[in-house]
């Protein structure tokens, strides 16, 4: 029992949809730590940094959930300089790292991967088909991945870009758990093979697509330092010459369930209680000397009371965990704000700029809170619609309930006519204001935070967040920038599912507030550039 609350490997399988088989918690921590797992690299690719990077995120990916691993890599093959966080002769290299994800992992270097191992295959001269076999390989903003050997025709090309074998890490790591769990988990489709492209989105892309160049960042605020922020901040890092300032802003400290979803917690930090901002900063700040970074303790709304009244914020990534944390990063009216969000095995990433024109990023939430106390519960007790609620519920709405209104509200709440009398005139704020009237029925409020995932879900949202900030860094890019929300389920496969965010209809997302909120963000940005784009 003690060990279910504490081992959130545990308690992520066990959120999953079982089938009627049922997996013991022990069992599922068997299979966790005891499947032997092999990364295997090919002998001509592991010389390149594309192979390696995609080797070492998935080493830390897997580490975060499996706990007896093999590295397969052909001798002699050494660190790309370029590559973060290790040096020296690969294999070795590898195996240490191992031991800073986990200090319960066994690694093991072999020639061979063992008989019934699942083997993660990592570049393109890999052996034939096997039904224990993953594929992956990526090469600048393409990743491959497959049940069946896959190879990019240049996967030698767009060298520097790490945003494709990142996330032919992740689908890799992905495709191993469903591997390991699959003939007990519902919803579990494999890939075949496909070759998702992180500029468009297709999940047969073709593009390798162009060089990224010299990146600099905009002023760039990273709220948040958990799963998703780290997993960011860790793709970043890959990005060596990377120019321009970043403030990271988290209120947290590490604690200890980080390690089972953050690549970026690595020899035990999480023991040590740090604070995020500041760890987040020293852990990647060696491998981004021109970038400079700032760390800031404190919430969102704690850090833009220290700003001065002109501040901007010209780009905001959002790797928060609630929606009240969303709606502070709104309400800091940044020019454009990247955003991800995680369920258990499902990513969500949108992008939103035109900030009252556009679905901002409240308004996407907005539903969930509407559906959440107190308009729920405003609507309960009224039985007014949703709409009317809101709109009746927004400060200095000059609306006032009517007498109509107050008959309708006793009867439903079985009170003696007039007993509401004083309200008549009045705002529903008033009415709702009323101790008696809350006392009543409570409802259960809930709190809206993600669920349980693992450190492969976490890390595509990240690398996805890191994808489009490169995009936000260079106009060429412009064009591929994200236009609304894109959805994955990790379980199933990528499927271009791209759509449009819904503008609020009830006129209750602050992004409605023409007289402050709207002539501010139009101060701050649209005199300037003219546009935001
Ligand atoms: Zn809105």
């Amino acid at each position: 029992m003690n060990q279910e609350r504490v081992d959130g490997r545990l308690r992520f399988v066990r959120s999953l949809h079982l089938t009627s088989c049922q997996m013991g918690a022990e069992e599922v921590l068997r299979c966790l730590d005891e499947t032997p797992i092999a990364i295997v690299i090919g002998s001509s690719t592991a010389g390149t940094l594309n192979t390696q990077i995609t080797a070492l995120t998935a080493l830390n990916l897997l580490g975060r959930l499996f706990r007896h691993l093999f590295i397969c890599v052909p001798p002699n093959a050494i660190v790309d300089e370029r590559l973060p966080f290790v040096q020296g002769q690969l294999d070795r290299a590898l195996l240490q790292f191992a031991t800073r994800v986990s200090p319960e992992i066994i690694a093991e270097p072999v020639v061979k991967p063992p008989a019934g191992a699942v083997e993660l295959h990592i570049s393109d001269d890999c052996p034939a088909a096997n039904k224990r076999h993953i594929y992956c390989t990526g090469a600048g903003w393409l990743a491959r991945v497959g049940r069946r050997a896959v190879y990019l025709s240049s996967a030698e090309a767009a060298r520097g870009n790490p945003i494709g074998p990142l996330i032919a890490a992740a689908l890799g790591v992905a495709e191993v758990f469903k591997l390991v769990f699959g003939d007990v988990l519902q919803g579990v489709v494999p890939i075949e093979d496909i070759s998702f492209s992180a500029l468009t989105y297709q999940a047969q892309g073709k593009l390798i697509g162009p060089d990224l160049g010299r990146v600099t960042l905009p002023p760039t605020l990273l709220v948040g330092a958990g799963s998703i922020g780290s997993s960011f901040l860790w793709g970043l890092a890959h990005l060596q010459n990377t120019q321009g300032t970043l403030t990271i802003v988290d209120h947290d400290k590490l604690e200890i369930h980080n390690p089972d979803r953050a690549p970026l917690v690595l020899d035990d930090a999480a023991e040590l209680g740090l604070e995020k901002s500041q760890w987040a900063r020293d852990t990647v700040q060696p491998w981004l000397p021109g970038l400079k970074i700032t760390p800031y303790t404190g919430t969102i709304r704690q850090y833009i009371d220290s700003l001065p009244q002109d501040y901007t914020l010209p780009l905001a990534i959002s790797a928060v965990d609630s929606i009240e944390s969303r709606r502070d990063i709104q309400d800091a009216l940044p020019a454009r704000i990247l955003n991800a969000s995680t369920g258990p095995t499902k990513i969500e990433i949108t992008r939103h700029a035109h900030f009252g024109k556009d679905a901002c990023l409240y308004c996407l939430y907005l539903p969930e809170i509407l559906d959440r106390p107190p308009i729920r519960l405003a609507m309960e007790r009224t039985g007014f619609g949703q709409k009317d609620v809101a709109e009746l519920m927004l400060p200095n709405n000059p609306r006032r309930l009517t007498a109509g209104n107050i008959r309708g509200i006793e009867q439903r709440n079985n009170l003696a006519p007039g007993t509401l009398n004083e309200f008549t005139g009045r705002s529903l704020q008033d009415l709702l204001a009323q101790e008696l009237w809350y006392s009543q029925a409570p409802i259960p409020l809930e709190t809206g935070h993600a669920l349980v995932t693992t450190a492969f879900v976490s890390a595509l949202a990240g690398f996805l967040l890191l994808a489009e900030t490169l995009k936000e860094a260079n106009p060429a890019f412009a064009p591929y920038r994200l236009n609304g929300i894109y959805e994955q389920e990790l379980l199933s496969m990528p499927n271009e599912f791209l759509y449009p965010g819904q503008r609020d209809k009830t006129g209750y997302c602050l992004c409605w507030d023409k007289q402050t909120r709207q002539r501010l963000y139009n101060q701050k940005y649209v005199q300037i550039d003219g546009v935001v784009s």
